[in-house]
């Protein structure tokens, strides 16, 4: 039975700092800290997690950031650009803003919109883009008032190194529908109203290498528990190679390769961020999953420590 996801549920990257990291996601950009963990895979790395004030799905970037990571490069085979959407009428404001801040960003246009494209500060490639659909921002921070905050993901500009081969399970697996081409860009739309329109480079692109300013992997969204056992069955009916349910605390997860080379994720949108920290402190401390918590002590020293701070430019 053919399936739908509604979009993009969260993006994961590589980065050197995790004060830098806060500085830009939650200082420039105006996100909210939803969960302060760590790598299950690697309890020595923070697992950030910035969004909206939910960290609904749609809205999530999380981060690995580790001092010594190497500088990746953004070429085929990753998520090559991360779209955030912003209300309409806001990007004067976001244009305003990133100078005032000193961030540089070029203007540029697509299937008739406008974008503003920057860098964070580890060359992890962004955007901004008015967008109608998804709900407004309850989130306010750093001057950015809620009428022109980040509402979320746009979407994102894939780079694969077989551009036929991503568009095919973009289409028949993942259930996105193709809906126009411009270009080297086709464009796929997906049926949620947040990270619902990727595009993709039909050009050949680049080598990439993984490392600090690049993508790991991208998750679209399966709506539950019993959606996602039924997105697991379809992706390998499929003849792609999904692992097994991985239990992230805050989604269930199943990874798998696509041919041209992008790690995809399949995240749950139950349970959420609010799991394990009220609503109005997530983010606050380091939450760790059980089995973590007998080496919660030794897991802490080991932690850069920094904080969630307004930028001294939007404190004058
Ligand atoms: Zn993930």
């Amino acid at each position: 039975m053919a399936k739908h996801t509604a979009g993009i549920h969260h993006i994961t990257a590589f980065v050197r700092s995790a004060q830098a990291t806060a500085d830009f996601y939650a200082g420039v950009l105006g996100l909210r800290l939803v969960k302060k963990t760590i790598n299950f895979d690697a309890p020595e790395v923070y697992h950030l997690y910035f969004g909206d004030e939910i960290g609904s799905p749609g809205t999530i970037i999380t981060f690995f950031p580790w001092a010594h990571s190497r500088k990746g490069k953004i070429g085929g085979g990753q998520v090559g650009v991360t779209t955030y959407a912003v209300p309409e009428g806001a990007l004067p404001f976001w244009a305003e803003r990133l100078e005032r801040l000193g961030v540089s960003f070029h203007r540029t246009e697509r299937f008739g919109e406008q974008y503003l494209q920057l860098e964070d500060r580890d060359g992890l490639q962004l955007e901004l883009v008015e967008r109608m659909a998804g709900s407004l921002s309850n989130w306010s921070f750093g001057g950015i008032p809620a009428d022109k905050a980040i509402k979320g993901f746009g979407g994102a500009v894939l780079y694969s190194t077989s551009p036929r081969e991503t568009m095919r399970v973009l289409e028949q697996v993942m259930g996105l529908e193709k809906t126009a081409e411009e270009g080297d860009i086709i464009r796929f739309k997906a049926t949620g109203d947040l990270g619902n329109l990727i595009d993709i480079k039909t050009s050949l692109q680049s080598y990439s290498a993984g490392g600090a300013g690049t993508v790991h992997h991208i998750a679209w969204r399966a709506q539950d528990d019993t959606d996602h056992e039924a997105w697991r069955q379809h992706v390998q009916a499929s003849g792609l190679q999904p692992t097994p349910i991985v239990d992230r605390q805050y989604f269930n997860a199943i990874y798998f390769r696509e041919p041209g080379g992008i790690l995809f994720e399949i995240a749950t949108d139950p349970p959420g961020f609010a799991r394990d920290e009220e609503k109005d402190e997530l983010g606050s401390r380091l939450m760790l999953p059980e089995w973590y918590e007998p080496r919660r002590a030794e897991i802490e020293r080991n932690l850069e420590p920094f904080v969630v701070r307004e930028l001294e430019e939007d404190k004058k």
